[in-house]
């Protein structure tokens, strides 16, 4: 679909949509395609202490900090959760995600395993899915194929991709990406499903309470 639709619904309770994988997994264009086609999302913007990359903008991908600021803030109590990923610091803003929510935004997060973990634990909310390589010998070929990075950060990556997914037991959804469109269509099945939630419905809440005087 090209344009940005409106279904499901808007309503006036936006959703948590937190997305974890390992780098090389094919989350970003997941995440790209999904808020294409729904208006209602908006794209959690992290802040970093990593460098910009080649066409990232500060304030769309990341807001970059330096690491002073950074802590700085984390210490303020900036952030609804951070962690420590390949040598850097990530961490959500909290009261951006509030005010989001509360304006019935759908917000969806790209955040490694132990950030989302800290957001089911400090908003109690959400849907959390975990996307998977089909295989590590895929994983590797990915990494390799993206030319970007040395030998070394590959190797660590497929590390942390291990430790990812030896916690991976806790999310409400597993997708395999094998298949890019199939792994998308059960993305986009798994937000459409969550959203019939009564939880994220108050304004239908308030309209059976007019129509059937149910209170
Ligand atoms: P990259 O530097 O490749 O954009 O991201 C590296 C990893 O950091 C990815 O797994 C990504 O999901 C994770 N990440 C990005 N933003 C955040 C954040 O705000 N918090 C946490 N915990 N992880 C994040």
């Amino acid at each position: 679909m090209n344009s940005a639709s409106t279904h499901p619904p808007q309503t006036n309770v936006g959703m948590m949509l937190v997305i974890s994988a390992p780098s090389g997994t094919g989350k970003s264009t997941l995440i790209r395609r999904l808020t294409a086609e729904f208006s209602a999302f908006t794209f959690s913007v992290s802040c970093t202490t990593r460098a910009p990359r080649p066409g990232e903008l500060d304030g769309r991908e990341y807001h970059f900090l330096t690491r002073d600021e950074f802590e700085r803030r984390r210490d303020e109590g900036f952030f609804a959760e951070w962690a420590e990923v390949h040598g850097n610091l990530y961490g959500t803003p909290r009261q951006t995600t509030m005010d989001l929510l509360a304006n019935g935004r759908d917000v969806i997060f790209d955040i490694d395993v132990q950030g989302a973990r800290q957001i089911k634990s400090n908003m109690g909310q959400g849907c959390y899915v975990f996307v998977f390589p089909p295989s590590r010998e895929v994983l590797e070929a990915r990494l390799n194929g993206r030319g970007t990075d040395s030998e070394a950060t590959i190797i660590r990556r497929l590390a942390a991709a291990r430790d990812e997914i030896a916690d991976s037991q806790w999310f409400d959804h597993w997708i395999v990406n094998d298949d890019l469109n199939l792994a998308y269509e059960q993305l986009r099945a798994i937000y459409v499903a969550e959203k019939t939630k009564p939880a994220y419905q108050e304004s239908w809440q308030a309209a059976l309470i007019r129509q059937w005087g149910i209170s």
